[in-house]
């Protein structure tokens, strides 16, 4: 049995930013807050954004205080201005943690309480109803928060997420134009993650035909493009190959999970300040070096879309080919190959892996079960 949820309606291409009139007028909306990330506002891009508002004679206030991996409070701050502005509709603009930001205080805006209040692992609350209706509009190709229900925040130690379908876009708007400014690192950093979201959905022990299908797809398009989007970030066709990448990958792990990498990864953004994309390009060769032998079947289909299976060869020996393909995406993109490179050292192992053993609903959908020993193990492996 399997179930898929995706009720996001979505528009894509080059310049389908345009469709947010429509949307306005098909939500009845005449007052909006625009969530942006900062950059946006300085380098001008935003004003594509408001130009469409005001040509509509839609009323819109700007909001950009967004931190990368936003903590609770910076979270809070948002609810408040969102509470605060009359908006009817939030429209966000930036990356993960805009969409994020903008997702949590859309919904957060009608309810009582803070973010800590509603977060999976440690708050107390239940959300009650779905808040403002939500655009949102990706400018990294990374996370697929445009078609998931997951909003992360920053945690002292670790981080912890609001899961609901409140939280979900009423609209995602995924106009690869907005890309095309994304700096080599942050490309190479959010086209792993989304690389990662499609292969822990397609091994996840909760993946189903449909979701192996999205993650395959969006395994090929960025296996194919991430290096050219990186390396020449002006080519409009990587660009795009990886804009509809991270979203189908997101599509994917909205509905199989994320698994044992994204439970390693957690650890190294909360206690390290490590952007989540590098910590998940970071974490996924090594924890794919662990789980392998429980995931080859499913490792030799990568390898063929990769590019590096053959068929004479045996599945081990193609699911290690796999592996090596991923290595070397992540190295040629410019990811260090240990987590020394950010002066993590053997003592930090133990707090680590404590963190990381925490992210159970993450690990239970590991093909291979992590005990603490074993996640103590790749840590030590990931510092070698
Ligand atoms: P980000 O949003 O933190 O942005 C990274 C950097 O890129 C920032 O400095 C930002 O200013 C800059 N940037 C964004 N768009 C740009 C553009 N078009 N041009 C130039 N610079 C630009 O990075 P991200 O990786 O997209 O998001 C990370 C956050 O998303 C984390 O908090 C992570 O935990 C979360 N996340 C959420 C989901 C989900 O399903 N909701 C999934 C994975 C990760």
């Amino acid at each position: 049995m399997s179930t898929f949820i995706s009720p996001v309606k979505i528009h894509f291409g080059e310049g389908c930013v345009r469709k947010i009139s429509d949307e306005c007028q098909a939500l009845g909306v005449r007052r909006v807050i625009v969530f942006a990330d900062p950059f946006l506002v300085t380098s001008g891009a935003i004003s594509k954004v408001e130009h469409i508002l005001s040509e509509h004679g839609i009323e819109y206030s700007v909001y950009d205080q967004i931190v990368p991996e936003p903590p609770v409070a910076i979270g809070d701050q948002a609810v408040d201005a969102v509470r605060n502005s009359g908006a009817e509709l939030v429209i966000a603009v930036g990356g993960g943690s805009a969409l994020d930001i903008a997702k949590a205080a859309a919904v957060l805006a009608t309810h009582e309480g803070s973010i800590a209040d509603y977060l999976n692992l440690t708050g107390t609350k239940k959300l009650q109803h779905k808040g403002l209706p939500k655009i949102l509009i990706p400018t990294t190709s990374g996370t697929g928060s445009e078609v998931t229900d997951i909003a992360v925040f920053n945690l002292e130690s670790t981080k912890d997420v609001i899961t609901h379908n409140y939280l979900l876009a009423d609209v995602a708007i995924v106009d690869p134009e907005f890309t095309y400014s994304v700096p080599p690192r942050v490309t190479a950093a959010t086209g792993v993650d989304a690389f990662t979201h499609a292969l822990e959905a397609y091994t996840s022990i909760q993946s189903s035909t449909l979701t192996d299908a999205l993650a395959l797809e969006a395994m090929d398009l960025i296996a194919k493009n991430l290096r050219k989007a990186v390396w020449q970030g002006h080519d409009q066709e990587a660009r795009r190959a990886m804009s509809w990448g991270s979203m189908l990958a997101g599509m994917a792990f909205f509905n199989a999970g994320t698994a044992g990498v994204h439970a390693l990864a957690y650890p190294l953004g909360g206690l390290f300040h490590i952007s989540h994309g590098e910590s998940n390009a970071l974490m996924l060769p090594y924890v794919y070096e662990f789980i392998l032998p429980s995931c080859l079947e499913k490792m030799e289909k990568v390898a063929f879309v990769m590019r590096v299976g053959r068929k004479e060869a045996s599945t081990r020996d193609n699911a290690l080919a796999a592996l090596q393909a991923i290595r070397d995406l992540t190295q040629d993109v410019g990811i260090p190959s240990s987590l020394q490179a950010y002066g993590i050292e053997e003592k930090d192992i133990e707090l680590l892996a404590q963190d990381g053993a925490k992210q159970t609903r993450l690990l239970q959908r590991s093909p291979k079960a992590l005990t603490l020993d074993d996640i103590r193990h790749v840590y030590r492996r990931a510092i070698q």
